[in-house]
């Protein structure tokens, strides 16, 4: 009998393997929230730490910090391998932060970026929130209750191209967003008490 490979959303979480960038920013919250779901995970700082994973994750933090970072001969080589990473497929979730990183366009701004993703962002769109706010998010995909969407600075998306599905917005634009294997949320799932973005994640995988 031939063994049929299971459907990859059926993998069980602990045979995947989460890669973390952990330049800059809440990177450990991701990695508590993917290990309480029982899945492996991996610091990624440089480049060969790429190896070997399923799928890979885009901290939030400060994008200008990380859009500096990549002028370094270093950093440039990770920026690169990640960028033809997420071009082949490999599943990646940017928040917050890591949404500007995945974006094409950045409303009036030139600083580096992946790229990857057909939306436009506007950074910092929520005027200069020095704490945090929370926003119940209607977000289908993952049915009801609403979720509790925290915003740290965040971004807007203001555009998303007709690749793209959006998931959840707020009244100002879109809060949540997929192209096929790339995940972007400009609120901040790592932090709150609830798993549900990290599973949807993991069923991408
Ligand atoms: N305001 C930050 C930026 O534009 C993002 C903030 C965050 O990731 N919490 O880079």
């Amino acid at each position: 009998m031939t063994d049929i490979p299971a459907r990859s959303k059926d993998r069980p979480a602990g045979s995947k393997t989460i890669g973390v960038l952990g330049l800059q920013g809440d990177f450990r919250e991701h990695i508590e929230k993917f290990r309480s779901l029982g899945a492996h995970t991996k610091d990624v700082r440089r480049a060969r730490d790429l190896e070997q994973i399923d799928a890979l994750i885009l901290p939030g933090g400060e994008s200008t910090a990380v859009a500096i970072l990549e002028k370094s001969e270093a950093a440039k080589h990770i920026f690169e391998a990640i960028k033809t990473l997420g071009e082949e497929g490999l599943p990646m979730w940017g928040t917050c932060m890591g949404s500007i990183l995945l974006a094409k366009d950045i409303e009036g701004s030139t600083q580096g970026r992946l790229g990857l993703m057909d939306i436009t962002v506007h950074r910092n769109a929520f005027g200069p929130q020095r704490f945090s706010s929370e926003t119940p998010l209607a977000i289908p995909a993952l049915g009801t209750p609403d979720f509790p969407g925290v915003f740290i600075r965040a971004p807007l998306i203001t555009r998303a191209g007709t690749g793209v599905e959006v998931l959840a917005r707020v009244e100002r634009g879109i809060v949540m967003a997929r192209e096929k294997n790339l995940l972007a949320t400009v609120f901040h799932p790592e932090v709150v008490n609830d798993t549900r973005v990290h599973e949807y994640f993991l069923g991408m995988i």
